[in-house]
């Protein structure tokens, strides 16, 4: 038995008039969409809220989640591109991982810049993170930090 749906509207859908069966047997309609497309819909899926545009609303959902991707990612580049730490070092140039190129711990040379970088963390914040043209320079800054904040263990409890 067919329910008389004409003139129903399910989201963005207006039901028109009967457009037959599905080989399955359900009543299909022939439906008016609010952007303009008609659409054949399945009684079933129109009543269980399946069917609920001609399929522009599904495009447009995607479309608008795909933009926000790209939005958020291009928020992420900027944020890592632009931060700086206090001397002016972009951080993004910085690497964190354990590699160490030039055998001092906390001194490692930057291809892109051409600069030896000196750093040294202590209790999660860099107490020194600095660019120099030598090795010599940035091993000499790296050793009067470790003297300055690593020698006295006299180290604030944050
Ligand atoms: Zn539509």
């Amino acid at each position: 038995m067919r329910i008389d749906l004409t003139g129903r509207r399910f989201g963005r859908l207006r039901v028109l008039k009967p457009a037959g069966h599905a080989k399955n047997g359900n009543a299909l309609w022939l439906c008016q969409c609010d952007c303009g497309n008609s659409t054949v819909a399945d009684s079933y899926r129109l009543r269980h809220g399946m069917t609920r545009s001609c399929g522009c609303l599904r495009q447009e959902s995607s479309r608008t989640s795909s933009q926000h991707n790209a939005a958020f990612l291009q928020q992420q580049h900027n944020h890592g591109k632009y931060l700086f730490n206090e001397e002016g070092v972009p951080l993004c140039s910085i690497k964190m991982g354990k590699r160490n190129t030039s055998g001092h711990i906390g001194v490692h040379f930057n291809r892109q810049s051409n600069q030896w970088f000196a750093r040294l963390m202590v209790n999660g914040h860099y107490v020194l993170l600095k660019a120099f043209s030598t090795y010599e320079d940035a091993v000499a800054a790296r050793e009067a930090a470790e003297e300055q904040y690593l020698r006295p263990r006299q180290v604030e409890v944050g």
